[in-house]
């Protein structure tokens, strides 16, 4: 089991940019917030703000509550897109970025030369020097270097923040074992229950099962998986394909009816489609899931009821007109209780040599009209050309970040820069690139 994988996460990524640019704010418990009134969610929070009990996903007001002095920062995504593209600059100076899995996190392979314990050490502190050098030292990260990625991951995860974790056969199992398998990615709140009904409670507890069991378990081949990768085996993955794409995004107090989350469920697919074509993707599934509200309960979102439902593209769908054809016969089947949270994602993607071309002249239309309103939205902003049922919730679900992709400059604007358009045009480019450098300049 040598060490093969370096898994790279930036730590509260958001609030750490804000804090780079804004020198003011360093040291300070601050929080990044999409919508900045009290009922908007925290998507991140610094390590000030943290240590209060802020974090990702509560509510401005309480944040408020929990830490009086705390400064809300306006989301700019376009800022931190930025810094994200320096940030793999920086990396990519010491080792090949390999994937990029979110906005703040990257996993790299190790060749031959950095297969032991002293390669690694160097490595890692040579990437954080780098990004210090280069992208200032309030951008902070914990790298975790283990022989696959679950595991890595897992070890940017224990040491926060400036972290590094290394696992390798000496330490494995013993350095994990005590962990609860809610560390380990992908295993939710849901999965974790149903554990421990199981009498599982710990990561030895997992190490316990045979292969059998554990996919009993996860009631699929992901836990067979988990099997492997907890004693240090890679699983082949197809890493050449990436296998869906979406958005999700919380409802504004405002929108939260039946009526507010259909539209912005449109307008999150809308993007997606958008995004599918440019990634060179068609799509073979839509999956449409919501949470709910749960009557009585302050702390929405983590005490709230959920309901998804997938269907069929046939052989590989592109076209704007047919994906949301197709939402739409989903949302009918929508319960009737007070939505909270919206999620789209387009599934079992494919390329387009391996979709079927379209047979009718209708279809070919469809796919020319997607791709018109495409170049459209690229050239003078996201929100250019929509369709008629978006109309009221341009704003919402516009400017969220979705934390599986790292979105394309064209695609992301912030939800106050939209609001705002006509009155202040949002900052260039090089404006952004200013800002970053005039944060670096504060280092000295
Ligand atoms: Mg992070």
């Amino acid at each position: 089991m040598a060490l093969r994988t370096l898994f790279l996460d930036l730590n509260s990524y958001f609030a750490s940019v804000e804090q780079h640019v804004q020198p003011a704010l360093r040291g300070k418990p601050i929080a990044v917030a999409p919508i900045t009134s009290d009922s908007g969610c925290c998507i991140a929070a610094s390590y000030e703000a943290k240590s209060k009990g802020v974090k990702t996903g509560t509510r401005v007001g309480d944040a408020k509550r929990l830490c009086p002095t705390i400064t809300i920062v306006d989301a700019r995504p376009r800022l931190y897109v930025r810094m994200h593209h320096r940030i793999l600059a920086a990396i990519d100076k010491h080792i090949p970025v390999d994937r990029v899995h979110s906005i703040d996190e990257v996993s790299c392979k190790l060749d031959r030369t950095q297969h032991t314990r002293a390669a690694c050490e160097t490595l890692a502190k040579a990437i954080k020097h780098q990004i210090a050098k280069d992208c200032g030292k309030t951008m902070r990260c914990s790298i975790g270097i283990a022989p696959n990625r679950p595991l890595a991951k897992l070890g940017t995860d224990m040491f926060k923040p400036d972290g590094l974790a290394i696992f390798d056969d000496a330490d494995l199992p013993r350095a994990i074992e005590h962990l609860s398998p809610q560390e380990l990615a992908g295993i939710g709140p849901q999965t974790m229950k149903r554990l421990q009904r199981q009498g599982i409670n710990t990561i030895a507890d997992l190490l316990q099962r045979d292969q059998k069991q554990m996919r009993e378990l996860w009631g699929g081949i992901i836990g067979e998986r988990w099997w492997y990768w907890l004693r240090g085996d890679e699983v082949h993955e197809d890493k050449t394909r990436r296998r869906s794409l979406g958005h999700q995004h919380v409802l504004a107090p405002d929108v939260r009816t039946r009526e507010g989350a259909r539209a912005v469920a449109f307008r999150l697919l809308l993007k997606a489609a958008a995004r599918l074509r440019h990634e060179n993707y068609a799509a073979r599934t839509l999956t449409l899931a919501l949470r709910f509200t749960r009557e009585g309960i302050g702390q929405a979102g983590w005490n709230s009821t959920s309901w998804d439902a997938a269907t069929s593209l046939g052989e590989g769908a592109v076209d704007t007109p047919t994906i949301l054809d197709a939402l739409a016969l989903l949302w009918d089947k929508v319960p009737h209780d007070t939505p909270l949270l919206v999620s789209v994602t387009l599934g079992d993607l494919i390329t387009p040599q391996s979709a079927t071309l379209p047979l009718f002249p209708d279809e070919a239309k469809r796919g020319n009209l997607s791709k018109a309103m495409d170049s459209v939205n690229n050239k003078f902003g996201a929100n250019t050309v929509y369709t008629a049922n978006m109309q009221d919730v341009r704003a919402h679900g516009a400017g969220g970040i979705a934390f599986n992709f790292v979105p394309d400059l064209n695609f992301a604007d912030s939800v106050k820069a939209r609001q705002r358009q006509g009155a202040e045009p949002p900052l260039t480019d090089a404006q952004l690139d200013a800002l970053i450098e005039t944060g670096i300049a504060a280092d000295r």
